[in-house]
């Protein structure tokens, strides 16, 4: 690792093919993946550990990729990435489970809603999510009279035991983790992107992956020389989790019918059988 130097006017600047700024889960699996095909990376991470971000505040849900449009990449990433994962976490023994999820309609309007993508021509979909036997109303809970699809191979993850199978199998392909390491500024040259730290330390790449997640704009705002038509805007929400005390009275996720704004709040169990309540989100 930084195995070469380069002389930079009158001083050394270490020199790495790939850096990937930020150690959640999309740095993580961005950097084993580069680690992996052979890159030399180092992931650059601000905080003292992996994952403190978004990636260890989220439902842990393991989508399948129902509310996407038709063969768009998000469905397709979606439903591919999803056994990916499932076979991955069984290959390293991280904690998973296939719990499948009920969408709950409680209107005539969110029945029709339901129906719809029901029908939607989901080649993709329609090999992973079906209506179950098991969850015509009144089957699972008979004192539920809502339409209830059912996506069984929805399911949960432990989102750390991911983390760091992601990290190890890096760390193993040879890649490296520098944590309390948080970019403060980089410069786009003819020679590389170089990269200055915090506390000054400069490095110089070859390619740079942004993967600060929530501060992903405001990194990208400060690379210098980096076109402006990259620099995403932040749109920022807020939303809590509520944990209901007691194990949960079901075993499946229980969702509402999608809003316009996001997934709506749901109903989410750990792998401990807690239940959650979340997220309630407002911009
Ligand atoms: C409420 C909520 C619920 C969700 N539920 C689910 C779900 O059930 N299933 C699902 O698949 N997805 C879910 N998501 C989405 C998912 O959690 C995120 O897409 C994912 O965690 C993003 O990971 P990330 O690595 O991009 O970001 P993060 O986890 O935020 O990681 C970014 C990292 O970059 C670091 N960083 C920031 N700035 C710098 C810097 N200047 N220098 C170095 N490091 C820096 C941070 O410290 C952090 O560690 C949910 C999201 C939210 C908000």
């Amino acid at each position: 690792m930084l195995r070469h130097k380069y002389i930079r006017e009158t001083y050394v600047v270490d020199q790495v093919q790939s850096v990937v700024i930020g150690a959640g889960v999309v740095g993580l699996a961005v950097g084993r993946a580069l680690a992996q095909s052979g890159r030399e990376v180092i992931v650059l991470e601000g905080a003292d550990a992996i994952g403190t971000g978004t990636s260890s505040r989220n439902s842990e849900v393991i989508h399948a990729g129902i509310y996407y449009p038709t063969g768009s990449l998000k469905a397709r990433l979606c439903v591919k990435g999803k056994e990916q994962l499932y076979a991955f976490c069984a290959e390293k023994g991280v904690d998973v489970r296939r719990c499948g999820k009920l969408i709950v309609a409680t209107s005539a309007e969110q029945v029709a809603q339901l129906e719809h993508i029901q029908k939607r021509p989901l080649p993709m979909v329609c090999m992973t999510c079906s209506y179950s036997a098991a969850s015509r109303p009144g089957r699972l809970n008979p004192s539920w009279n809502a339409m209830q699809p059912f996506s069984p191979s929805t399911g949960i993850v432990d989102s750390h035991g991911l983390m760091l199978a992601l990290q190890g199998d890096m760390e193993n392909a040879g890649g490296a983790l520098a944590l309390l390491s948080p970019v403060a500024s980089a410069q786009v040259q003819s020679d590389g992107i170089l990269i200055r730290t915090a506390d000054g330390t400069e490095l110089l790449a070859q390619e740079v992956v942004n993967a600060a997640g929530l501060f992903a704009p405001s990194v990208a705002s400060k690379i210098q020389g980096l076109d402006a038509c990259h620099v995403p805007q932040a749109f920022y929400a807020k939303g809590n989790y509520f944990t209901l005390s007691g194990r949960a009275p079901f075993s499946h996720l229980i969702y509402p019918v999608p809003e316009a704004a996001g997934l709506g709040v749901h109903l989410t169990l750990d792998l401990g059988d807690r239940p959650n309540l979340a997220p309630t989100c407002s911009g």
